[in-house]
């Protein structure tokens, strides 16, 4: 029974390490080429300083050079867009990624457009998320790649079957919905956008064979909304309340992990699934384009 269980499960830490030595052994192969990537980090919210730690360390395993900008929180706007373009002159810089959230003065949408399409390693840019929707070559968000990867890597059929997403962020919802779509490997599916506003979401969720859960609330998908043998892939990360722990919290996902698991036939668990994926994706998506494997 317990190995049953096991192999259930969608390990998102194995798969990362793989990943990650893809990429060394390539860079062993291209010894000429050191992928640069510049971290934008605005102000001094906690979790995105964990969240730029990672990949500041990721690099340096890697041997990347990175650069990490801290600015102040109350940088302008115009100031913030003069470090972006220094960033996409730059020969040494390949990818630059602005972290998220920022503060609530600067207009996101201009910032994100700031960055060289080219180089806009988080697949952000309105050109690199439209070039997803009509299926071009692009840099795909790296969440959303890594679900992809991951349902590839475990050879889940894909073609034909449906998926739910449920969410429907530009971050991502959008894109994973958009990648499911595709007429192409590890995709082709019939795809339901679940949102908010969705009524009877149970009814979908009940007629999937695939579900890409992205809400933010803790455990949200229970046992009795899914049918057997459906494989589901959680991307939520929650702060819960938990007094057993040193802590005093546990981090959760989105989807019900105890129960659900019982009935999925593949499931990631939370931590240890998509979180891992996201940051090698990132350092994918960097490597191809110091290799200009997008737009040469
Ligand atoms: P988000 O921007 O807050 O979007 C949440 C989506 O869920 C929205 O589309 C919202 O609908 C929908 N939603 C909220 N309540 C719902 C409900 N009761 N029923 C159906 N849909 C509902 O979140 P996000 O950035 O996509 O992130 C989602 C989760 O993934 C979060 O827990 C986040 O921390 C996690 N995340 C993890 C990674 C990773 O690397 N593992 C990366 C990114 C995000 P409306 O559009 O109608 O508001």
């Amino acid at each position: 029974m317990a190995k049953q269980a096991i192999n259930k499960i969608i390990d998102g830490k194995l798969i990362a390490s793989q990943i990650t030595d893809e990429i060394k052994k390539e860079l062993s192969l291209h010894n000429n080429i050191k992928p640069g990537l510049a971290l934008i980090l605005v102000g001094n919210n906690p979790a995105s300083e964990i969240y730029v730690k990672m990949k500041e360390k990721k690099c340096a395993e890697l041997g990347y050079h990175s650069i990490v900008n801290r600015l102040s929180e109350k940088i302008t706007e115009a100031e913030l867009l003069a470090h972006i373009r220094s960033y996409n002159n730059s020969s040494k810089i390949h990818g630059i990624l602005i972290q998220l959230p920022l503060p609530k003065h600067i207009n996101e949408m201009n910032v994100l457009e700031a960055v060289d399409y080219r180089k806009d390693v988080d697949g952000f840019h309105p050109i690199n998320a439209g070039r997803l929707m009509i299926g071009e070559k692009c840099f795909t968000p790296c969440t959303p790649a890594g679900i992809h990867e991951l349902l590839k890597r475990y050879n889940v059929i894909t073609s034909g079957k449906n998926a739910v997403v449920i969410g429907r962020s530009n971050i991502v919802g959008k894109p994973i919905a958009n990648i499911l779509l595709q007429k192409s490997k590890g995709a082709n599916c019939t795809v339901t956008v679940a949102h908010s506003a969705t009524a009877g979401i149970s009814e979908f969720t009940k007629k999937a064979d695939i579900i890409i859960a992205a809400i933010g609330k803790p455990e949200f998908l229970k046992a009795n909304m899914i049918k057997k043998g459906v494989v589901i892939i959680d991307v939520g990360i929650n702060r819960v309340d938990d007094p057993d722990s040193k802590k005093g919290y546990k981090v959760v996902g989105d989807v019900d992990f105890n129960e659900c698991s019982k009935k999925a036939s593949l499931i990631t668990p939370v931590p240890g699934g998509v979180g891992p994926m996201t940051i090698a994706m990132l350092m994918k998506n960097t490597l191809d384009s110091a290799m200009k494997r997008i737009y040469s």
